[in-house]
């Protein structure tokens, strides 16, 4: 296992991540992705890509990252994204009050969910001490401090606006166009990848916890009365499982199962939420993260967010500890109901029934000749309610006066200017709000998950070698490319090598600078598959021009004829066969490995 010193000191040192803004002191939250951290980082949203969004049939958009405050309004996040806060009186260092008392306090796991008062309590009779400066806490208020990052639009006073706490709004508040896209059809499923923001109060462990950070969402619109997922696709799927119901219990313990057996003895109450936890184990599995590391945790009842009916977290340990890397959340119709309640647009779709129905609906047509004149400018407003009180009580209309309220006022009105009825109706179909299931990934954390779990020691040559075994599809670089020496012919040729795996569309690394044992830890150390020597015997003769292949997590090398090179490196690399079927075809080099 490698500690977080380790690796952020190799993540520095080989250009994964370093801390942002360091000419400038440095600012908590923030990193910035070196040349190799980018790359990996693309990789992991390309292989995201290819299996949330086009294998799923689902489309992705890009929204903006400022959205005005109403959005927010609407989605809850205004009143209800919220951290606890404490501050030290001494040193004016600010906390997460619940992590202090979860760090504190052996049986409390999830403090957040006792609530500020009790929280400040706990403080006082643990005295809990500021852990940067050991003073007091105690008596001290803890708040609750909303973590949306606030901006205005616009010069002078502007509008206010935030920057999204999460890409899902970006893809809610377009439902309204985004569904005449699907033409209307459930279910369908719109995916985003980009940044999100959050003002932590306290950022810490490297890349982990962050104030702008990538999501990659799937928002899954669905009729929660029809639609059902593919679950023969993932039923198989083995997954290790840690309920609530294991999480409370004192013996509680993970429950290795099916997708399929998870659904039938409900462990999982959701079939979708079952199902993406399947198509993501598969994804975890694909792009390197150690099974063994890995399991699926559901929320307990006070943990889940304000939208959340259940939810499951995808969770990885790094480090010795457990962290969130996804979440599954079950939202019900919260986001669109809300949006619907808040703006002007529709928020549904038109469900078509099989057969018309005949209804009876009860209705007004106001005699506004009568109406106008008696309340004016109010007028309109009792119309509306009128037919509004005639839909939710219709009995209202039984005596020769009924009474509206509009605004807080209250309007009484013969029955029969209202011209209440009820009429039989044909209805071809209904307006209903789908509801949304959200498989959330959070893609530094995923790219963190694959360093530590890739992140290897042996020896070769009598020395210790570190290299990262990442997965060839997500290895920052495909090939890395080296003349033995600086000599001109064994140069001329590399560089050709290079050219022609390049345009065999790999992605390759030039390397001529150092000992060629510097070269291979270089490279193993940014995870780089394979490596390809150009030497002098390889030039020797009037034979076609061979070249060494090594391979990073064996070390082991086999010599190939240049023509041969790129097709079999590219069928290695998609996984259309492996090293070892090369090194039965070719003629194998002896290497200074004594790797265990
Ligand atoms: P949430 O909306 O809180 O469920 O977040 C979805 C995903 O985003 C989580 O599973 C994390 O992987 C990631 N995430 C959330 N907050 C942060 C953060 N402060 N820094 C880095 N990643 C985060």
């Amino acid at each position: 296992m490698v500690g977080q010193q380790a690796l952020t000191e190799l993540a520095k040192r080989r250009g994964f991540f370093f801390g942002a803004n360091e000419a400038y002191g440095g600012t908590a939250g923030f990193y910035t992705f070196g040349p190799e951290g980018a790359a990996l980082k693309r990789n992991v949203e390309s292989a995201w890509r290819e299996r949330f969004t086009l294998r799923l049939g689902n489309e992705e958009i890009e929204a903006p990252t400022v959205m005005p405050e109403p959005v927010f309004e609407a989605s809850g996040h205004l009143d209800g994204f919220d951290d606890m806060l404490i501050e030290c009186a001494e040193c004016g260092e600010s906390h997460r009050a619940d992590h202090l008392i979860e760090d504190a306090v052996a049986d409390i796991e999830d403090a957040e969910a006792l609530g500020v008062d009790r929280v400040e309590e706990l403080i006082r009779e643990h005295d809990l001490a500021c852990p940067t400066c050991g003073a007091a806490l105690s008596g001290e208020p803890v708040e609750d401090f909303n973590l949306m990052f606030e901006t205005s639009i616009g010069p002078g006073s502007g509008q206010p606006g935030y920057l999204r706490p999460e890409t899902a709004q970006g893809i809610f508040v377009e439902f309204p166009r985004l569904k005449e896209y699907a033409r209307g059809q459930l279910p369908f499923g719109v995916t985003q990848i980009g940044p999100a923001y959050r003002n932590e109060i306290s950022p810490r462990r490297g890349i982990i916890r962050v104030r702008e950070f990538t999501q990659a969402e799937l928002e899954q619109f669905i009729d929660p009365e029809e639609d059902e997922p593919p679950l023969e696709d993932v039923a198989d799927v083995e997954v290790t499982l840690y309920p609530a119901s294991e999480q409370n219990a004192d013996d509680g313990d993970y429950i290795q199962t099916t997708i399929g057996e998870a659904i039938d003895e409900e462990i999982i109450g959701s079939p979708w939420v079952a199902y993406f936890l399947g198509v993501a184990q598969g994804w975890y599995e694909r792009v390197g993260v150690d099974m063994d590391r890995f399991r699926f945790r559901q929320h307990l009842a006070g943990e889940r967010a304000h939208y959340a009916a259940d939810c499951w977290d995808a969770e990885s340990e790094v480090g010795g500890n457990w962290i969130e890397i996804a979440g599954f959340a079950y939202r019900g119709d919260y986001d669109l109901r809300k949006h619907g309640e808040h703006s002007e647009d529709r928020f549904t779709v038109f469900k078509r029934y099989d057969e018309p129905k005949t209804v009876e609906r009860a209705t007004v047509n106001p005699d506004m000749s009568a109406l106008g004149p008696e309340f004016g400018g109010a007028a309109g407003d009792v119309a509306d309610a009128l037919q509004e009180l005639a839909e939710s009580d219709p009995d209202a209309f039984d005596s020769n006066e009924v009474t509206v309220d509009v605004d807080g006022e209250s309007y009484t009105i013969d029955t029969d200017v209202a011209n209440f009825s009820v009429e039989e109706q044909t209805e071809n179909g209904e307006h209903i709000t789908p509801h949304v299931v959200e498989p959330s990934f959070g893609v530094g954390r995923t790219v963190y998950t694959l360093l530590d779990h890739a992140y290897s020691e042996d020896t070769v040559d009598d020395e210790t070698r570190t290299y990262l075994s990442l997965a060839p599809e997500i290895a920052p670089t495909d090939v890395a490319v080296f003349p033995l020496v600086g000599d001109d012919d064994l140069v001329t040729t590399a560089d050709d090598v290079a050219d022609e795996l390049r345009a065999a569309g790999l992605s390759v690394s030039y390397d001529d600078s150092g000992s060629i044992g510097r070269r291979y830890r270089r490279q193993d150390e940014i995870g780089t598959p394979f490596c390809v020597t150009v030497d002098h015997e390889g030039l020797e003769g009037d034979s076609e021009p061979t070249v060494t292949l090594r391979e990073r997590d064996s070390a082991s090398q086999l010599r190939i004829s240049v023509a041969d090179l790129a097709a079999e490196l590219e069928a290695v690399l998609a996984g259309d066969g492996t090293f070892a079927d090369l090194q039965d075809r070719y003629e194998r080099v002896d290497t200074d490995v004594t790797t265990a």
